[in-house]
């Protein structure tokens, strides 16, 4: 009894610490805020959460994306460099925490926060993180967005055309991707992971399918000189997004071709058919064994 007692507890013990280790992103290792400028008006913040996209000018700040709500006193401070007023405007990519964490805060600082109406509905309830196994509680009225879109919608500000366009079922079911039409800068939020294997919410609608389209259709869009501004990891260009592009669709291949006698998800992952791929891009937040589940999930629905 006391032995399985304590097989129980350090079975619990365990499952807790790899949901603990699944659900920290590996660049939580350095959380400092560090501005970089992409081009001309446009930055990008790193630190805690997803990379921020900041457009600074004669109208003004907006934002895209506000990471961790603890966060928000620091990246005023960085916004405090580029401009004195505060963001008019804060985007969402998508409803994850590392991306609207801080939207709260920043609309007690008059900001106005708009996405996609998804974004605002799953905000508005009890999330389920199937892959983490992580309940997310419903957020305040007061953290969501206040304008929401179901396609696309502008901003003109600073100079130039902010298009925010919607893409369906890829990294969840709310995603935007920010064109700086101008400056031909690119945010991708969590559609693009720079240099891993992406991770996917299938649970929130989210689709390997809907990813690869997304990279293509933002590639279709780009030319050699866009600069693209990933959900997590380096600034990139297109190059590095083709590579990525070509990843994706090589695990989605893999991972098809080791489901076609219906096999568990477990006989699946013995198989290892992402084996290759994941001596260059396992290394970050999702590693091997997750990312044939998530591609598995995807594929299963
Ligand atoms: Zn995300």
């Amino acid at each position: 009894m006391t032995t399985q007692l304590i097989t129980k507890s350090a079975l619990a013990l365990f499952s807790y610490i790899l949901i603990i280790t699944l659900s920290l992103p590996t660049w939580a290792a350095d959380s400092s805020p560090k501005t970089l400028n992409v081009r001309g008006h446009i930055y990008m913040i790193t630190g805690q959460g997803g990379n921020i996209g900041v457009s600074s000018g004669e109208d003004g700040l907006f934002l895209i994306d506000d990471q961790y709500a603890p966060a928000t006193p620091t990246i005023l401070r960085s916004l405090k460099k580029l401009h004195p007023n505060k963001p008019r405007y804060v985007i969402n990519t998508h409803w994850h925490g590392d991306h609207t964490g801080g939207n709260e805060n920043f609309a007690r600082e008059g900001s106005v926060v708009v996405a996609h109406k998804n974004v605002r509905t799953r905000m508005s309830q009890e999330q389920l993180i199937k892959l983490f196994r992580r309940k997310v509680p419903a957020s305040p009225e007061a953290a969501l967005p206040i304008i929401t879109f179901t396609q696309s919608l502008s901003l003109f500000l600073n100079g130039e055309e902010a298009e925010v366009v919607h893409m369906p079922h890829a990294h969840t079911d709310g995603d935007a991707i920010v064109f700086f039409k101008k400056s031909n800068v690119v945010h991708m939020g969590d559609i693009y992971f720079a240099g891993t294997f992406p991770f996917i919410d299938t649970s929130s609608g989210g689709h390997i399918d809907g990813m690869i389209s997304a990279v293509s259709m933002v590639l279709q869009r780009s030319n050699p000189q866009t600069l693209i501004i990933p959900g997590h990891g380096k600034l990139s260009d297109t190059k590095t997004l083709e590579d990525y592009l070509n990843m994706l669709k090589a695990a989605r291949q893999a991972v098809a071709n080791s489901m076609t006698q219906n096999q568990t998800l477990e006989q699946v992952q013995q198989q290892r058919p992402l084996a290759e791929l994941a001596k260059v891009w396992g290394k970050g937040f999702i590693k091997e064994a997750a990312f044939t589940q998530i591609i598995y999930d995807s594929l299963s629905q």
